[in-house]
């Protein structure tokens, strides 16, 4: 019988090790429970990273991938297929788009924008600026994309025409602009980087930059998207629209899918051969996707999430209160959800992070300041007072 132990030993034998994993392997998983190969039951904060908005194993989802893979797993995109129409319609139908372009990952989705906001743009313009403490992706031009050195170093030199522009400030953006910029990539709310929210105003200054030097507006919702914050997409309750939209993460409730989303004249400077993917809109990852935007999109949904995300930031700002010395606040956007810590906190946030594993609870240290919740947008008010609980009794060790 295969335990925790012989399975990560095993894993350690054949992987490169770019992961640094806790000493768990999962085995299966249903709602926002998980079980480990010893069978420990774990509740799970973290969702794959944002990824299994409606839980482990959804049964309309998996009911679906079923279907679908008994029916045509792939054919390439020389060919039309229905899951993928389907897909797409639904996405431009509930969104400021008009057209996609379907890939199978978040940094997938950001090259796809990259490459369309250069081609887009007058000749010689090719800088994209990104913000600091922002997270686009690990693939050469995202990573040049995302503004934190941690992650570019050893890789250098990296792809030219990355400019990074200091975090919340609106001058320090505007002098990063020249002649060869063309467009401006931002995380409405950064994820990775700390669940750090940018300002309405931060943002509509943004999109004003954009406006009056013809710049593209790209809005990385691959984390906030599909209804993590609470709307379908996080611009909508900040009153900003972008040109160009990447998703990815939870589009497919856990098959490997991403999109890039844009207006019916700038998808024109796109034509057949400036892009591809072999994979991309892959019919069973498709047909995954059709069936989580279904329940995301049902009556009440998204209120519910946004409900949910109140709640669980009061219970946060209650143990602000019962452990000054640790943590000072709570922030985010729906169930996008930070534990904003002190900086006696932050020198333990890893350790927490670590005991609240060990006693079966799941979730993460994000951006070096902020313990990150991103439950199943499923999860209950039980089980959110549950980890609350939880994360209580481990603070009080501290204080
Ligand atoms: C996760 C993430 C990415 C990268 O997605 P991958 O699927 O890992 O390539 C890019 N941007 C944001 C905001 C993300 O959260």
């Amino acid at each position: 019988m295969e335990n925790n132990k012989n399975l990560k030993s095993r894993g350690d034998d054949v992987f490169i090790g770019t992961y640094l994993r806790y000493p768990a392997a999962m085995i299966e998983g249903s709602g926002c429970r998980l079980v480990d190969a010893d069978g420990k039951q774990y509740l799970d904060f973290l969702s794959g990273i944002a990824v299994c908005a409606l839980g482990h194993s959804h049964p309309q989802v998996s009911r679906a991938i079923c279907a679908q893979a008994e029916k045509l797993v792939h054919v390439s995109n020389l060919y039309y297929t229905q899951p993928q129409i389907e897909l797409a319609e639904m996405l431009v139908a509930n969104s400021f788009g008009d057209k996609l372009f379907m890939c199978n990952s978040g940094a997938e989705a950001n090259e796809a924008a990259i490459k369309l906001a250069r081609i887009h743009s007058a000749s010689g313009r090719y800088k994209v600026i990104s913000l600091g403490g922002s997270f686009h992706g690990r693939t050469l031009a995202t990573v040049a994309a995302t503004g934190q050195p941690k992650f570019h170093q050893g890789f250098e030199p990296l792809p030219d025409g990355f400019v990074h522009a200091p975090f919340g400030d609106l001058d320090e953006l505007e002098k990063c602009i020249d002649d060869a910029t063309c467009a401006i990539l931002c995380e409405p709310l950064q994820g990775e980087g700390g669940v750090r929210p940018l300002s309405v105003a931060y943002l509509q200054g943004i999109r004003e930059l954009c406006d009056k030097y013809g710049l593209l507006l790209i809005f990385d919702e691959i984390q906030t998207g599909m209804g993590r914050t609470g709307t379908l997409f996080a611009h909508e309750q900040l009153s900003v629209t972008p040109d160009i939209l990447t998703m990815a993460k939870a589009l497919g409730n856990g098959l490997p899918i991403g999109a890039m989303m844009t207006t019916e004249a700038i998808a024109a400077s796109f034509v057949p051969g400036t892009h591809a993917s072999t994979f991309g809109g892959n019919p069973v990852a498709c047909a995954a996707g059709v069936a989580t935007l279904r329940i995301i999109l049902e009556d009440g949904f998204l209120a519910g999430v946004r409900e949910k995300g109140d709640y669980f930031r009061s219970k946060l700002e209650g143990l602000a209160v019962r452990f000054p010395g640790l943590l000072s606040s709570a922030r985010g956007m729906g169930l996008l959800v930070g534990g904003v810590l002190t900086e006696k906190g932050i020198a333990v946030g890893g350790e927490i992070v670590t005991r609240m594993f060990e006693r079966g609870y799941l979730m993460n240290f994000a951006g070096n300041s902020v313990l990150r919740f991103v439950p199943p947008l499923i999860v209950t008010e039980q089980e959110i007072d549950e980890i609350v609980e939880a994360l209580a009794g481990v603070l009080a060790e501290y204080s």
